[in-house]
């Protein structure tokens, strides 16, 4: 059997190579492997891939394509359009584990803010724009926060595609707004919402065939599956007791759990570890589901500092309370207060990132003090996307606050004198 997608409870099953992104009734779709079949191939191991130094078209995969055979076994190399996203770094910091009361030996930040664009975008876009390319598609959309719309643009003209995005108006960082431009993608802003933004693109899909990237599509979640498998690789197979992460449109949140959960079929690890699903607290409607037993999602409309989870309808729902299952999950809120705070703590620590990535860390700090984690527990955070895609929450925070952290610039006269009042 070849990869093929499959609609997530019913099962009902779509060759790999169809447009299109929900079952005739109107379930997500997985992509689905053989994995029994792929390990067999490719003698699949945990050593495979701690000793695999594969090239791809002449140069060293790493990243998203160390784990080709996992994510789209399917396609031919010189078919993959990539600027070898993946390989972040796995930080230690002894100031934020010390901030937290975590020991500093079991703290972790995977930064995918050092990807091609500065997001984790970059690792579902690899792959989602390879298929829109393989499937011929002409043009990609996306409705966006400003991360995907960044990452979009970039990948859109690497592939001589024409890119269009659509974007809330008022609501997109500067950062990643100058990034769209200036790959030279079509940017439109919508005088909405991000949700409005979305249910546009679901619609352009169907009536004007526009192929649609955001994480709706399963490509992008089949790239995002690696953040995981390098975490694993990274820490040598050993299985941290927490994975935590803010949700949005809950596209990480769906494809962690299908990589964990392949990861435990395959036999690479024997337990799963745990997710805290950070949101905050002015779009939070995963926690809200979460706390009724996901009886029902009732949509809302966001509203919160960290734009890039600034979303009130998450279009993976579905995927993520499975994914919740799979590792007995867990969601947490935090305050935009609580959020600049910790944004505070991690970049002071010179690691920095953005807000909505931020809530990472504010979610563990809050999660610490309701004894939910321990302190001597493994905890891996991921930190989403750049410091430098929101310069205006810094300056902002650095200028007008008044906090422990604010660390706003002075004004001196240009004499020796006044330098040394400083020092
Ligand atoms: C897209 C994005 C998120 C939200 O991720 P989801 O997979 O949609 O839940 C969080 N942080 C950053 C920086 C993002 O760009």
């Amino acid at each position: 059997m070849t990869s093929l997608l499959k609609s997530i409870d019913s099962g009902k099953e779509y060759p790999l190579n169809e447009v299109r992104f929900t079952a005739d009734n109107g379930e997500l779709l997985d992509v689905q492997h053989d994995l029994e079949g792929l390990k067999k191939q490719f003698g699949l191991s945990k050593e495979y891939f701690s000793q695999k130094r594969a090239l791809l078209n002449g140069q060293p995969t790493g990243g998203v394509w160390h784990f080709k055979e996992l994510v789209l076994p399917s396609i031919p190399d010189q078919e993959v359009v990539s600027k070898q996203e993946g390989n972040t770094r796995l930080y230690r910091s002894k100031k934020i584990s010390s901030w937290l009361g975590l020991n500093s030996d079991k703290f972790f930040l995977k930064h995918e803010g050092e990807n091609p664009t500065g997001s984790f975008k970059d690792r579902g876009m690899t792959v989602a724009i390879t298929m829109a390319k393989h499937l011929q598609q002409k043009a990609v959309t996306c409705a966006s926060t400003g991360n995907t719309s960044a990452s979009l643009a970039a990948y859109a003209s690497e592939a001589d595609l024409t890119g269009i995005v659509l974007i809330p108006k008022g609501n997109v960082a500067v950062g990643k707004i100058s990034q769209a431009l200036a790959y030279g993608t079509k940017t439109l802003v919508v005088n909405g919402d991000f949700d409005d933004c979305m249910r546009m693109i679901r619609e352009a899909q169907e009536k004007l065939s526009a192929y649609p990237l955001n994480s709706i599509n399963p490509f992008r979640l089949e790239g995002q599956k690696t953040i995981i498998w390098e975490i694993l690789l990274q820490r040598n197979w050993q299985v941290p007791d927490w994975i935590v992460f803010p949700g949005g449109n809950l596209g990480n949140t769906s494809a962690f759990g299908k990589a964990l959960h392949e990861a435990h079929q395959l036999g690479f690890i024997d337990r799963m570890p745990r997710f805290a699903v950070i949101q905050a607290e002015g779009a939070s409607p995963f926690y809200k589901a979460y706390k009724n037993g996901f009886t029902s999602l009732k949509t809302e409309k966001a509203d919160t500092i960290a734009t890039a989870i600034k979303i009130g309808d998450p279009v993976n729902y579905p995927k993520a309370v499975r994914a919740l299952k799979w590792t007995n999950g867990i969601v947490e809120t935090v305050t935009d207060e609580e959020i600049l705070e910790a944004k505070a703590r991690v970049d002071a620590a010179g690691i920095g990132a953005e807000p909505a990535s931020c809530a990472t860390v504010a979610g563990i700090k809050k999660l610490i003090a309701s004894g939910e984690i321990k302190p001597n527990e493994t905890v891996v955070g991921i930190l989403t996307g750049n410091i430098l895609k929101d310069p205006q929450v810094i300056v902002d925070y650095h200028f007008n606050k008044k906090t422990e952290h604010a660390n706003p610039p002075h004004e001196i006269k240009a004499s020796i004198n006044e330098l040394k009042n400083f020092l």
